[in-house]
This record gives structure tokens, sequence and C-alpha cells, in this order.
């Protein structure tokens, strides 16, 4: 009996054994099943997002990419634009003149002028940008800045360009002539913002011309004056006859002419030699030139020692005025002339004709009438006018 008590007992433990232990196989392959699904749902997730990795890191790739485009194509532009700096550099430094930007305001400020502006004026580059140390504007000559103004005032349009020729004052004080071309740069609103040329030295051309035309001068000077007196020769006289008498023609206007001749010259040069007869010619030249006054009057060397007054616009009455003038002018230089028979001094016969030009009349005819005139003044005892008053016959 008590064996199979113990029996029995030992079956129920072990049936209970079972049980508990058919429980934790149980529990066990519970928590197996949801460890399972939790690596599922952890695999799903890894693989989510090792796509969403790959996906950005794609995007991020093109962003590199394009980067990487734009770089290489701002590496091109700025090589191409520092080729293009060192062209235009290269190109400025090898013009003959000083390639400039100005902006359009009251002082002309300068935003950029080449090397060359130093070659020319003295003054580096420097100096004149944003107007630092002076204004280009403050080394034109004070004379020359109206023209100027005025030819870029003119020239701020967008059809027109500006050219201007002036003179400048050097570093070195020296003056200089430049010619400077330019063009106004206009906004989109039509707003004037730069001007943009180019400024030559002209100097070397404008001196030449200077000079040139200064020789021209000279030799037209020579061919018209005088070379003793220094009063206007007989081409001279010739010319202004012939132009006068035209005018006055024209004018229905008298011109009157007087013929001078020195007394007794001939002697004057024998005894005082030809030197003082010289002088005494350029004292007298000067003494006639002195009478005859008037714009349009000249005072000619006519001869050796014959002088000649041309006096437009002058009727004969005033003609003799002037003669007598004249006549009296000399004797009052009290030149002295011991051999001569009129007085102890040098003294002047003078003759006078006046016409109003006309068809039938030539200059030619009032030389010849003067010359008369004149003859009939040392006929009548030298140092004297003839006619001595406009009715005298
Ligand atoms: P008359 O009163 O009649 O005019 O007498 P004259 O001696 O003045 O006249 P004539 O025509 O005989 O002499 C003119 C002289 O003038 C001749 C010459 O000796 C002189 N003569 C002419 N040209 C010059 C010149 O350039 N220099 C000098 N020193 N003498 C001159
Ligand atoms: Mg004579
Ligand atoms: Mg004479």
């Amino acid at each position: 009996m008590a064996l199979r008590d113990a029996n029995e007992n030992l079956e129920e433990k072990v049936k209970q054994r079972t049980e508990k232990l058919n429980e934790t196989v149980a529990k066990l392959e519970q928590e197996i099943n949801e460890r399972k699904k939790i690596e599922q749902e952890l695999k799903a997730t890894h693989e989510r997002l090792k796509e969403k990795v790959a996906e950005q890191t794609n995007a991020l790739q093109e962003t590199i990419d394009q980067l990487n485009i734009q770089l290489e194509e701002r590496q091109l532009m700025s090589e191409a634009l520092h080729e293009s700096e060192e062209q235009f550099r290269s190109l400025v430094a090898n013009l003959p003149g000083a390639v400039y930007r100005f902006r359009i305001d009251r002082e002309w400020t300068l935003e950029f002028i080449s090397d060359m502006i130093e070659d020319i004026t003295g003054y580096p580059p420097s100096f004149f940008i944003q107007n630092r140390v002076r204004s280009y504007r403050s080394i034109i000559h004070p004379d020359d800045l109206e023209k100027v103004e005025k030819e870029i005032r003119e020239g701020l349009d967008p059809m027109k360009s500006i050219y201007v020729e002036y003179r400048v004052i050097d570093a070195d004080n020296n003056l200089r002539w430049f010619v400077e071309k330019g063009q106004a740069i206009f906004s989109q609103t039509g707003q004037p913002l730069w001007l943009d040329g180019a400024i030559f030295d002209d100097s070397e051309r404008k001196f030449a011309e200077d000079a040139l035309q200064e020789a021209n001068r000279k030799l037209q000077r020579l061919a018209t004056i005088d070379g003793l007196t220094q009063i206007p020769n007989r081409r001279r006289f010739d010319e202004h006859l012939s132009n006068e008498w035209n005018r006055m023609k024209r004018d229905r206007k008298p011109i009157s002419l007087i013929l001078c001749d020195i007394d007794f010259f001939k002697l004057y040069n024998d005894h005082y030699g030809h030197q003082e007869g010289d002088g005494c010619l350029q004292a007298v030249a000067e003494a006639i030139q002195a009478s005859a006054k008037r714009p349009a009057d000249l005072a000619a060397r006519y001869g050796g020692e014959e002088f000649a007054m041309i006096l437009p616009d002058t009727d004969i009455t005033g003609a003799i005025h002037i003669a007598h003038k004249a006549c009296r002018a000399i004797s009052e230089l009290r030149i002295p002339h011991a051999l001569s028979t009129v007085e102890k001094h040098i003294t002047l016969s003078l003759g006078v004709a006046c016409a109003i030009p006309s068809q039938e009349k030539a200059p030619e005819d009032l030389i010849r009438e003067a010359d008369n005139a004149l003859y009939q003044a040392k006929k009548k005892g030298r140092n004297r006018v003839y006619p001595e008053t406009p009715g005298e016959k």
C-alpha cells in the first residue's frame, strides 16, 4: 500500500513536472516567435535606412558633381578674364596714348588711366585716379579749359564723339599739346556715366607746325617789309594800292597818294657817307610812317630815297594836310645836311594826288599824277608839298 501510494505520488509529481515543462516550452516558443518578429522588423527598418542613405548619398554626389562643374567653369572664366585683362593691359601698354575712363561728374573723377600718362605728363596714373593727388583737369592750360569743357559737354551724345586739342602743363612745367578722342557711355536709362577715350601727345607735330607757321610769317614779312627801314616795301605798296583802289571803287570813295622824295640826298650821301645815309633813311621812314595813322593807311619805301603814302577814303584836302604834317615832321628831325641849299637839315618834297576810282582809271594813273606833283614840288624849290592847297594847279 505504501508503495502504491508512493508510486501514485511520484506519478503525480512527474505529471506536474511535465506540465510545468510544457508550459515553459510554450513560453519559450512564444518568446522565440516574438524575437523573430522583432528581428524581421529590425531587418526591414535596416533595409529602409540603407535605401535612404543610398538615396541621400546619390543626391549628395550629384550636388558635388554640379559644384565641381561650376567650379571648373569659374576657373575657366577667371582664366579667360585674366587672359583678356592681360590682353587689355598689353594692348593699352603698347598704345601711343593714354587710355582713360572718366566719371561724368563735376570733377571728372578718373576711374582708370593707363601707364602711358606718366610718359606724356610726368605724373603717375595713381596721382589722377580718383583725383587722389590732383585732378587731370588741373593740368590743362587755363586758357584751354573752357574749350575742352565745351567740347565734352557737346559730345555727351550717343551719336557723337569727342575730339579736342588742348595744352597741358606737365610735371616739369613744360607746355605740351594733347589730342583727346573720347566717347560717352550711357546707362540703360540714358544717363551719361563715363567718358572713355585716349589722350595722345601731339606736341612734336604741333610745335613743328607752329615753327613752320612762324617761319612762313617771317618769310611773308621778309617779302613785304623793306630790310633797311623796316616799313612796307614796294611789293606791299603795289598790293595795298590795288586792293584799296578796288575797295574804294566799290564804295565810290576817294583814294589819295603822296609820293615823297628826300631833297639833295645824293649830296648827303657824298658828304656823310652811305652808312649815315642809311641811318637817315631809317629816321625819315619812321617819321613818315608816324604821319599816317588810320588802319587802312600805308606808308612804304617806294624806291631808294622815295617814300609813298596810300590814304584810302581820304580826299585831296585831307591828303594835303597829311603831306604837310609829314613835311614838317622830317624838317623837325633836324638831321644836319650841310650841302642842302634849301635848309641846313634834311627836307622832303611831296607830291599829292587824289582820285575816285572808276572803270576809266587805273592805279597807275594816280601814281603818275602824284609823281608829276612831286616833280612840281621839286621844281618850285623843294621842302614843300604840291599842290600846297586843294585849288592849286
Ligand atoms: P633831289 O633833291 O632832286 O631828289 O636830289 P637827290 O640827290 O635826292 O636825287 P637823286 O635821285 O639824284 O639821288 C638819290 C640818291 O639817293 C642816290 C643815292 O645816293 C641815294 N640812295 C638811294 N638809295 C639809297 C640807300 O638805300 N641808301 C643810301 N645811303 N642812299 C641811297
Ligand atoms: Mg629820288
Ligand atoms: Mg631825292
